[in-house]
């Protein structure tokens, strides 16, 4: 049985308990704040610059964009709830990237509003942006690329071939020539390939590709792309044997691939931007629970008062999320251990956070932590059952006496909250 890290104590958790109840999310402010600095000391070489567009939907709480913005980060949006919650944050024109697909004409006129880069998911996109917004397109505009069968995908976001976004290379061409011919001077290329990779080879070759696809770009149409956008979908070792991506010497090669063709081909300066979300805040998450239950039956169950709907990921995909008992030394510290189903309450039996997993073993009443929960947890929360979102709170170390400090960034869900669609007498709220 391995471990993860906590950066907090029981007994501090328990404190904050007492003001929050469980279920929550809490996130790590500095952990976060001291991965978006490596992240951007890794791509400091950049002629002209780096940013990461943070993909807004992994954590969509303007708390957190705020984290992000003052570490330089925009924020990448595909939807227009996305993009009101970073014009709330204070990122606005071309420090917002708005990557959508199937996008209505009301979305793409609110990203031309805010001045955000606009990156277009399809050849017919080009000619429906243009109507969208009354016959004109804006100065600057980027398009995404879907390289088929030229690149393998993965698990998560399937091969590109099958996958729905994007134009093809030949479609790619055509698309810039048709913007060049429509008065568009400023261009950007954007893929968006794998999601949740810990190889970092699999970046390199995206970028190559690019770069490849950026050269060939200026030779047949001559045309100068500003920025080169490689996606996001940097992995994270969500189990504590996996390594995670060694970000400067992913940049050092970058950096080579970069030279030997950009560089060499006389482009530079292009800009080069990531849409990172799960690796910038996922790893600095918690979903922090309590044990209200312990069963045992054909198997041993370990019972929490949060359930699927605040952490969808295992439940949906089987994904692997570890699992601490604060407090509890396990097989490491020489305490007992149990192998268990660690469930939720909802009417699903897929609402499980592991199966057969050896934990510490809990006691009715202890808390329990569930890692990795900063991407992807409180916001693919939904209500069935109706269960209510929790609350979420960001982390900020303690104080000269030990004592905790945090935020509350977002309440939680009530039942008026809840029931606020409805408009039925004797519904009551408390
Ligand atoms: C989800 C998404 C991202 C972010 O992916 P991560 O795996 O969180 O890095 C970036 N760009 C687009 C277009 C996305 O849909």
């Amino acid at each position: 049985m391995s471990s993860k890290s906590l950066p907090f104590t029981r007994a501090q958790l328990e404190a904050i308990a007492a003001a929050v109840p469980t279920p929550f999310h809490i996130y790590d402010e500095a952990a976060i704040r001291a991965n978006a600095r490596a992240f951007y000391a890794a791509f400091d070489w950049v002629p002209g610059g780096f940013k990461n567009y943070y993909a807004v939907k992994a954590l969509p709480n303007p708390h957190i964009l705020d984290v992000l913005k003052a570490e330089g980060m925009g924020g990448d949006c595909s939807s227009l709830a996305e993009l009101k919650l970073c014009a709330a944050a204070g990122l606005s024109g071309e420090s917002i990237i708005f990557t959508s697909n199937d996008t209505p004409a009301h979305e793409y006129r609110a990203a031309a509003e805010l001045g955000a880069i606009i990156n277009l998911d399809d050849l017919s996109h080009i000619g429906f942006l243009e109507t969208a917004l009354g016959g004109r397109l804006p100065e600057f505009l980027c398009c995404r690329y879907n390289p088929g069968p030229l690149k393998a995908g993965n698990a998560i976001i399937g091969k590109p071939e099958e996958a729905k976004y994007g134009f093809t290379r030949e479609q790619l061409i055509e698309g810039y020539r048709l913007l060049q011919q429509k008065g568009v001077r400023r261009f950007g290329l954007h893929t968006m390939v794998a999601s949740n990779e810990l190889n970092p080879a699999y970046f390199v070759e995206t970028a190559q590709m690019l770069f490849d696809l950026a050269v060939e770009l200026h030779r047949e149409l001559g045309l100068r792309l500003e920025f080169i956008n490689l996606g996001g979908g940097i992995g994270i070792p969500y189990r504590p044997e996996q390594p995670r991506v060694d970000l400067a010497a992913l940049g050092v090669q970058i950096k080579a691939a970069y030279d030997a063709t950009i560089v060499a081909a006389g482009l530079a300066p292009i800009r080069l931007a990531m849409e990172c979300g799960r690796m910038v805040t996922g790893p600095y998450g918690y979903l922090v629970s309590r044990v209200i239950h312990k069963k045992k039956t054909y198997k041993n169950y370990v019972g929490l008062d949060a359930c699927m709907a605040n952490l969808m990921r295992p439940g949906m995909y089987g994904a692997y999320h570890h699992i601490s008992v604060p407090g509890r030394a396990g097989s490491e510290g020489g305490g007992a251990t149990l192998c268990c189903d660690v469930t939720g309450s909802l009417c699903e039996n897929n609402d499980k956070f592991a199966i057969d997993r050896e934990i510490p073993e809990p006691e009715v009443g202890d808390l329990l932590v569930i890692h990795d929960t900063g991407a992807h947890g409180h916001s693919m929360g939904f209500n069935y059952n109706g269960k209510l979102r929790s609350a979420e709170l960001l982390w900020q170390g303690t104080d000269a006496q030990g004592a905790p400090r945090w935020r509350l960034i977002r309440r939680a869900e009530t039942y008026a909250d809840h029931f606020a669609t409805l408009d039925y007498p004797g519904l009551t709220t408390q």
